[in-house]
């Protein structure tokens, strides 16, 4: 009864250490996939912005807009794009260099999205640059650029009563001004 008892302990211990060690690979795993899955997804991101970039620096609006997400030409036209896009590219000119701050992707099956934000050195001065994708018909796709730099002060600032908006507008959201553009 007592080698019963100790053979039945024994095989209940290998058990717990047979399924310990298949968890801890079931992990490691899981851990080499997302890995592999976040680099392929982050290059794939990182190539879809170099992209819209460089569009943007040789200022081909045009090419720029056709490949901008559904999401954000709902919001703007072509016309609405390349103003704003060369607006920004007169005051700070072509992209230099960068660094990147931060970037996330999440890919999921009611829709992916990512983004990228950069510290970037315009020909006239610094910007911290946020670039949101969201993947449709099988790619990314910019639905964001968004431009933080003192250079842009300029035509941010309401030529009036000097607030400073958000966003690019045709009038200030203050007094209703016309703005710099
Ligand atoms: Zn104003």
């Amino acid at each position: 009864m007592a080698d019963e008892n100790s053979g039945k302990s024994s095989s209940g211990v290998r058990w717990l250490f047979v399924g310990g060690t298949g968890l801890f690979v079931l992990v490691l795993l899981c851990g080499g996939g997302l890995y592999w899955f976040y680099t392929s997804s982050q290059a794939e991101v990182e190539q879809a912005v170099n992209a819209f970039q460089a569009r943007l620096d040789a200022e081909d609006y045009e090419v720029a807009y056709q490949a901008i997400g559904p999401e954000w030409k709902l919001l703007n036209s072509q016309a609405d794009f390349t103003e704003l896009e060369s607006t920004i590219f007169s005051q700070l000119g072509k992209l230099q260099s960068k660094t990147m701050l931060s970037f996330n992707v999440n890919e999921a099956t009611s829709g992916s999205t990512a983004y990228f934000i950069y510290n970037c050195t315009f020909e006239h001065g610094q910007g911290q640059v946020k670039y949101s994708l969201t993947k449709s018909t099988g790619a990314w796709r910019i639905v964001g650029h968004h431009v933080e730099s003192p250079a842009l002060l300029k035509v941010l600032a309401c030529p009036s009563c000097s607030k400073v908006m958000n966003e690019f507008a045709k009038f200030c959201g203050e007094c209703g001004a016309k703005m710099n553009r």
